[in-house]
């Protein structure tokens, strides 16, 4: 039952946050307005705005003027589905507090992750309300002594960025990561403590390769969004907080290849 709600509470949010992150982009009012369809015009109907199904009842096509649908929509709902159930099962499989700041943390994590790869930024007031969650998680879990502490971790991790970008810029004369980089490295250092660096960067590091030569591959652009490759690192450190490590799992993969 209760894996039936949080379904049903993923594929909503990633319905608002498709539409969210469609209309801050286009300069349109975010709320009180009909969907439209973008081609025609028609005001869509309730039936043709359920999550995913909708859009594969209709084969990806508007139900009045057969137009192609953007396979954004079903995208970013899907990706909520997955997240939010594997949030779901690795936390234990009931909902609580925890669960749902959880679920907010992710949602906040993709929306990000949408708008960087649709217009290269991240939001500011993404930011902050990732950065409110985060200290709300950390008081939750360890008090306002935790909160404290993971301040001091926020300057490693920004400091860490700022590092990178100093040695980039001189090394290679290219800035490999932005001012919002840096931002959400702070917000990730306040809700991942120090406990969690090596396995941070790490993952981020890995990722961004992964993805940055995918996206010179396909999208033949120099310039790529660094926010899937360092939400990603953050949700799964987020998740796992240091039950599967990462930086023991490469050591041992080193390890057993000089054999
Ligand atoms: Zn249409």
């Amino acid at each position: 039952m209760q894996i039936f709600l949080v379904a049903i509470f993923a594929l909503a949010m990633g319905s608002f946050v498709s539409l969210l992150s469609y209309r801050l982009a286009n300069k349109q009012p975010i709320i009180f307005t009909r969907s439209k369809c973008i081609n025609c015009g028609c005001v869509l109907k309730a039936i043709n705005l359920i999550p995913l199904f909708s859009w594969l009842c209709q084969k990806g096509k508007c139900s009045q003027c057969h137009c192609k649908i953007s396979a954004r929509y079903p995208a970013i709902e899907l990706s909520f589905l997955i997240t939010f159930l594997a949030i779901f099962f690795v936390l234990g499989s009931e909902i609580n507090f925890k669960i749902l700041l959880y679920f907010l943390i992710a949602s906040t994590l993709i929306a990000m992750c949408v708008i960087d790869l649709e217009q290269y930024f991240i939001p500011n007031s993404l930011q902050y309300a990732l950065a409110i969650l985060a200290t709300i998680l950390v008081i939750h879990q360890g008090g306002t002594n935790a909160a404290i502490i993971n301040v001091k971790a926020a300057f490693l991790y920004a400091g860490f960025g700022v590092a990178l970008w100093i040695f980039f810029y001189f090394a290679g004369g290219f800035e490999a990561i932005g001012i919002d980089d840096i931002k959400f490295f702070f917000i990730a250092g306040l809700m991942l403590g120090t406990k969690n660096f090596l396995a941070f960067m790490l993952l981020s590091g890995v990722f961004g390769l992964a993805f940055g030569a995918a996206w010179q591959k396909f999208k033949k652009d120099e310039t790529f969004p660094f926010a899937p490759a360092i939400c990603l690192a953050a949700m799964f450190c987020l998740l796992f907080d240091k039950k599967i490590n990462p930086v023991d799992l490469l050591g041992s993969m080193l390890f057993f290849n000089s054999f």
